[in-house]
């Protein structure tokens, strides 16, 4: 493993942490249980949502809100060309199509409800919001627009933990938690994310068929958990679905209580470290800084700069790398990749554009404010050399 002096992210664990596993080893018991009945009751009241579903990771939890919302054989799911692999990869599992929609612009780089509105066709069954960075959709215009033609709409709110909606015009869904604004919601506990357990996610949803459909499908259409069965609850179970084994475990779940109490606080920190990054790129002639403007509603999860050309981005690059400051693309253009080339012709201007220019930087709450400085002076030489 290379060491950067100023890595991508890092992160917040401590004694907390420690003493949570060593709970859970004492108990010994290690499969789905108390702690995670816990987390999963602590995470629904953050969200204020009447079901919250643990699962191993967030793609499992959307390939169980696809089936839940019944996406399968000959439906198209319109999501956008910029995001991780998982939602396009989970709607393949389904046996559906993924179709690739552009983003609005470079300063706003989620879903164009415009672009989504002329994907639909009579096949269309869902549409996933993603929203980038922590930054949420244009959820207002994405949701009539799913109730006009009677689509699913369902979050990857992987980025946004943590985050509430706002609109300018407190039009509905105007202060309702990301994840929990569609029929349903994901969100992922990797280990960059900013709730971290390993591998662990979360479904979050207000409808009781979509969470009962979930829950069976999560633990093989089974109708109770050894958990059950260990407390006298229930004898025997029955199999009423072909089900899969998504479900989280005790270790996993004990960690997750410890990062969700830190969660808004690390949230915070995030936002101010997002500030800095702010107020040195817009001196910087030539580069974006995506949702610039809305850090205050953001979750705070990238920090994405879009150089001015793509030759600066890669002198970026270098000279970060040069100087061990750790920088990333969040994402390759998902239709650009050979499992997917031959599924799209669709032009995808601005999401190309986007992808040949944007950089992640830095950004975890326990780094430090003389960090930003030190990455902002790194990119701002660059961009001296790019004017001459
Ligand atoms: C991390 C991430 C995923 C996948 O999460 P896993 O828990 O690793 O399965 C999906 N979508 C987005 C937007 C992500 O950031």
């Amino acid at each position: 493993m290379p060491t950067w002096d100023i890595p991508l992210s890092d992160l917040d664990y401590g004694q907390e942490e420690m003493d949570a596993v060593a709970r859970v080893l004492r108990s010994k018991w290690l499969s789905m249980g108390p702690e995670v009945e816990s987390f999963e009751t602590e995470f629904a009241a953050m969200q204020g949502v009447r079901y919250a579903l643990a699962v191993s990771s967030a793609t499992a939890g959307l390939h169980l809100a696809y089936l839940a919302a019944e996406i399968g054989p000959g439906d198209e799911v319109i999501q956008p060309a910029l995001n991780f692999v998982a939602a396009a990869n989970m709607t393949v599992a389904c046996g559906a199509t993924p179709i690739f929609a552009d983003i609005i612009s470079l300063a706003e780089p989620t879903i164009d409800p415009a672009n989504v509105a002329d994907l639909i066709t009579p096949r269309t069954k869902a549409i996933v919001a993603m929203h980038y960075g922590g930054n949420l959709c244009r959820m207002a215009e994405l949701l009539t627009l799913c109730r006009e033609r009677n689509v699913s709409l369902i979050e990857d709110a992987c980025h946004a933990v943590g985050a509430r909606y706002h609109d300018a015009l407190e039009r509905p869904p105007h202060g309702t938690m990301a994840g929990s604004i569609g029929e349903i919601g994901t969100f992922s506990f990797f280990a960059n994310k900013n709730i971290v357990t390993g591998e662990g996610g979360m479904i979050v949803t207000n409808r009781e068929d979509l969470a009962a459909k979930a829950r069976l499908l999560r633990s093989h259409g089974m109708t109770s958990l050894t958990w059950d069965r260990h407390r006298g609850h229930a004898s025997t179970y029955a199999v009423v679905s072909h089900g899969y084994n998504y479900r989280l475990d005790e270790l996993h779940a004990a960690l997750g209580r410890v990062q969700l109490k830190k969660l808004l606080g690390n949230n915070e920190r995030r936002r101010k470290l997002l500030y800095g990054y702010k107020n040195a790129i817009d001196s910087m002639p030539g580069w974006i800084m995506p949702f610039g403007e809305s850090i205050e509603t953001s979750a705070g999860h990238l920090m994405v700069a879009v150089a001015p050309t793509p030759t600066a981005r890669e002198e970026a690059v270098n000279r970060l790398r040069i100087a061990a400051v750790q920088s990333s693309l969040h994402y390759p253009c998902i239709a650009e990749f050979e499992a997917f080339a031959k599924r799209t012709n669709k032009p995808l201007s601005i999401t190309r554009e986007f992808v040949s220019r944007a950089i992640t930087l830095p950004l975890y709450p326990t780094m430090a404010e003389e960090h930003v400085n030190k990455v902002c002076k790194l990119i701002g030489e660059t961009a001296a050399v790019g004017k001459l």
